[in-house]
């Protein structure tokens, strides 16, 4: 295989995983977990592999598909006696006839005489038997978790998934990375050539092992320039969220783009001859060129005002978002589920999907964005911020945004001259 293609291979798998993990995920960024936000004195340690035992050496045995402790133990020349003894000595604790298939395990010997079985659950959950003077005894242990606080950064060359694969990172934290930055940047059209970012992470550890990861502490991305800053943040009391170093919130009342990747094919433009009517008609929405299928959300929660064949519009969705705000998606091939006049939308839920119904030369979306009954220029829009931090909490903000933002690691530095990304070619409108 050629490298070019290669790439491009990579960078495809790269955006379905991507995408399949957005969607997972929905539009929502906030841990489950509630992680303390800081420790000043914590060291931050740059991202070293450790190298480890594979669990696969350090519990070589396993129940198979389709097959029991029992079965197992039996395998292993375990006699009947000595399995029903572990068994009954283990009931208070777990039930050994109901593992699942897949469990881990490791059995000690003292000679010939088997003296221990260990489990592993998962890194920190684990079951130890033994038999001490004849009789079997069980006790489940839960590891010690560790935090330690780590960091990250990468420039884009080709793209943000590129970028955090050269810097060696877990696609699940690049993914946490562009969420977070969501309402800000939309990766899907405005990543740049040396866009730049950095972050510090919570990273969980069972002695040196690696366990999972915490919240991204702090995050920085440079986009064309402008450097966006986003800080971790839970008072007392209140729901953890990221915010802006003077305590905006992230999260905006509308997200950027109604579709994920696709490229504008025509902008807002109040003077275009039109394509296909050969008159001067103002062209009030955008145009994003996608096949046929691909899904479009919502940009803000609402009531669906209209999920229905609109004349030239073709399958047309329409949003009340307040009283002030509504959105319109034209073209549509066909409607998302449970979308009918009435239906309580969310942001980011899928409302349809790509079409060319109606006035159309091919596969895209026509979004409209209206405003105090006007309709406006989507992409010149600022949209209203969801609430920052409270009043009340802005002294503590300060201090564990400052604390944070100062311990990020420094800049990948820019390398001059490098190609622009593929600029957006025009084809379908209406
Ligand atoms: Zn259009």
């Amino acid at each position: 295989m050629d490298s070019r293609l290669q790439k491009k291979t990579r960078l495809f798998i790269g955006l379905i995983v991507f995408l399949v993990v957005c969607s997972c995920f929905g539009i929502y960024y906030y841990s489950s977990e509630q992680a303390p936000y800081f420790e000043p004195e914590a060291a931050i340690e740059p991202h070293i592999e450790t190298p480890r035992l594979p669990v696969e050496q350090l519990y070589p045995q396993t129940i198979p598909n389709q097959s029991t402790f029992y079965t197992v133990l039996r395998g292993l020349n375990v006699d009947a006696q000595s399995i029903h003894q572990i068994v009954t000595a283990t009931k208070p604790v777990m039930d050994l006839g109901r593992l699942s298939s897949g469990t881990r395990f490791r059995l000690k010997y003292e000679g010939s005489d088997l003296t221990g079985i260990d489990f592993r659950f998962s890194a920190i959950e684990k079951l130890e038997l033994k038999k001490v003077n004849g009789t079997w005894s069980a006790q489940k242990i839960s590891e010690k978790v560790d935090t330690k606080i780590i960091s990250f950064k990468g420039i884009v060359s080709s793209s943000l998934w590129e970028s955090s694969e050269a810097a060696d990172m877990d696609p699940y934290l690049v993914v946490q990375l562009a969420e977070i930055f969501g309402w800000q940047v939309d990766f899907a059209r405005e990543v740049r050539v040396n866009d730049r970012w950095r972050l510090t992470v919570e990273q969980k550890y069972v002695g040196a092992e690696p366990v999972g990861w915490g919240n991204i502490l702090a995050a920085n991305y440079e986009n064309a320039g402008q450097v966006h800053s986003a800080v971790f943040f839970q008072a007392e009391g209140q729901p953890p969220g990221y915010f802006a170093a003077n305590g905006d919130s992230l999260r905006r009342m509308f997200l950027k783009s109604p579709i994920q990747y696709g490229k504008v094919t025509s902008r807002f433009n109040r003077r275009r001859f039109h394509p296909i009517l050969k008159i001067a008609r103002p062209h009030l929405g955008v145009d994003y060129g996608a096949p046929t299928g691909t899904p479009i959300r919502a940009v803000g929660g609402g009531t669906v005002s209209l999920a229905a064949w609109s004349g030239g519009g073709g399958r047309t969705v329409k949003i009340n978002h307040n009283s002030y705000y509504r959105t319109s998606y034209l073209h549509m091939s066909r409607f998302g589920s449970g979308i009918r006049a009435g239906a309580k939308v969310q942001q980011g839920q899928i409302i349809g999907y790509v079409g060319t119904s109606g006035l159309s030369t091919g596969p895209h979306l026509h979004f409209e964005f209206w405003s105090g009954g006007k309709v406006v220029d989507p992409l010149g829009q600022k949209f209203p911020t969801a609430d920052p931090v409270p009043p009340k909490f802005m002294a503590e903000f300060r201090q564990v945004s400052e604390k944070q933002l100062a311990a990020l690691p420094g800049w990948e530095s820019v390398v001059p001259n490098v190609q622009a990304l593929s600029s957006s070619s025009t084809s379908p409108e209406d």
